[in-house]
């Protein structure tokens, strides 16, 4: 057998043609989004008054499994994938373990994150429905960048609110935008009604990803020719990010390895579910077995914690509802949180697949996860993304149990971006200025008791 090379390349013609829409494959469909105001299912045309229309049909359609990839949208994930596969030769001789790690490294491009795999295709259809312009939402910034980055390239106006604590924190990613040409409002602001409403609430606050989704959605619902786009969550979402695991998949067959352990942090669960989405089909069908986790932050830990019911995805509450695990749409995690994964519901999916027992789902501490991502710095030669670390993490533990029981398990992750704009945070961390905060069993119960009663 071949050695395996440090970094398993697919050529530009072995990228896959299309994405695969997991749900297809599901025997226990995600509950269908339901409208706000009439909380029964919503209806194509409801969503596309919100929504592009090929995206609005993409986030229906739970029976076909392949989607063609235009294309155009082909053409430009040239310029950045088929993303690496690589062997963390480096990082396995350090922790003198058997097993072999693996990491999909998805921050090969100016965005920096697996995001810009989503937004090309949003902004793509946007334009092919002739629209002038699109809002979205970004907190620690990543997803606006990489629809910035989207939008310059289709001529497409590229309006982001952009979380007010971020906005102020991150003067980078901000301006990185602008480069792009996207304009980027602190949210809560007051251009509109909600952000108005939330400022006069709860004056001075830092505000969040809720409130962003409800001032991006008033914008985009009030302005002619414009259409709400988002990163994450979202089933369409999961599916173009299908690319990542479709690539792992392919880039491991080619060497004819099995992978025994995949893993991921979970956000909004898009690379996620990307991540997974062929593995855990074969799963679903009975074709193989994995291990999947899915890794959160302690501080905001929806899959493990928090309940699996209906609930709003904004503070505004405009946006349809979703089944889904959340800790509530009023939950904030606490101030001195600094590894993203920061939103307080789960994809729909997801949260399905993990009630189904079909995935694990783990929670992590902050500091323990810089420390991680400092580990893996250290050997790897990527400076990675907090949200990246909270998987790194957990591969290095799995690695670590494989030491004790000499077990040669193949461990897969996914390595979601780079971490050059939270080198503040990496700061706090070697200042040991970081703490844990875990909320209480009170808070969540608080929390939870405002879910909507559907
Ligand atoms: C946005 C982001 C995440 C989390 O979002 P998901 O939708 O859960 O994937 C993870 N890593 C990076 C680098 C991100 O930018």
């Amino acid at each position: 057998m071949e050695k395996i090379p440090y970094k398993i390349f697919l050529t530009e013609e072995e990228m896959p043609k299309s994405w695969y829409n997991l749900r297809a494959d599901m025997n226990n469909k995600p509950a269908p989004l339901l409208n706000p105001q009439t909380k029964q299912p919503c209806t194509l045309a409801e969503l596309e008054k919100v929504f592009c229309k090929e995206l609005a049909k993409q986030e229906l359609d739970d029976s076909t499994r392949f989607i063609p990839i235009p294309d155009e949208i082909r053409n430009f994930y040239r310029m950045f994938r088929p993303s690496p596969l690589i062997r963390a030769y480096c990082l396995e001789e350090k922790l003198g373990t058997p097993a072999h790690i693996y990491y999909k490294f998805e921050g090969n491009n100016t965005s920096g994150s697996h995001k810009l795999n989503s937004a090309i295709a949003q902004a793509y259809y946007a334009k092919q429905q002739g629209l002038k312009g699109v809002t979205t939402e970004t907190g620690a910034g990543q997803w606006g960048t990489a629809l910035s980055m989207a939008c310059s390239y289709y001529g497409l106006d590229c309006k982001v609110f952009m979380v007010k604590v971020s906005y102020e924190q991150k003067p980078f990613r901000r301006e990185v935008m602008h480069v792009y040409g996207a304009s980027v409002t602190p949210s809560p602001s007051i251009e509109t009604s909600v952000g108005r409403k939330i400022l006069m609430e709860h004056p001075g606050t830092n505000g969040s990803l809720g409130c962003a989704i409800s001032e991006a959605v008033e914008v985009a619902v009030n302005l002619e020719g414009y259409r709400y786009v988002l990163g994450s969550v979202m089933n369409l979402v999961g599916l173009h990010q299908s690319i990542i695991g479709l690539e792992t998949k392919a880039a491991l067959d080619k060497y004819g390895i099995k992978a025994d352990i995949i893993i991921g942090c979970a956000g909004g669960g898009s690379n996620l579910q990307g991540l997974i989405a062929p593995f855990m089909g074969e799963k679903i069908r009975g074709e193989n077995d994995y291990r999947i986790i899915a890794v959160e932050p302690k501080s905001c830990p929806s899959l493990t914690r928090g309940a699996f019911a209906y609930d709003y995805c904004d503070t505004g509450h405009i946006c349809p509802l979703a089944k889904m695990k959340t800790l509530g749409s009023n939950f904030i995690p606490s101030a001195n949180h600094a590894g993203g994964l920061r939103y307080h519901g789960m994809s729909s999916t997801l949260s399905q697949l993990y009630e189904d027992g079909l995935m694990e789902a783990t929670s992590v501490e902050q500091t323990k996860v810089f420390e991680a991502g400092i580990e893996f710095a250290r050997v790897e030669g990527i400076l990675p993304a907090p949200e990246s670390n909270h998987a790194i993490r957990i591969a290095i533990d799995e690695a670590l149990k494989c030491k004790e029981t000499g077990e040669a398990k193949n461990i897969v992750f996914g390595l979601t971006g780079t971490g050059y704009f939270d080198l503040f945070a990496y700061e706090r961390y070697r200042n040991k200025e970081m703490a844990d905060y875990i909320p209480t069993d009170e808070e969540l119960q608080a929390s939870f008791a405002k879910l909507p009663k559907i």
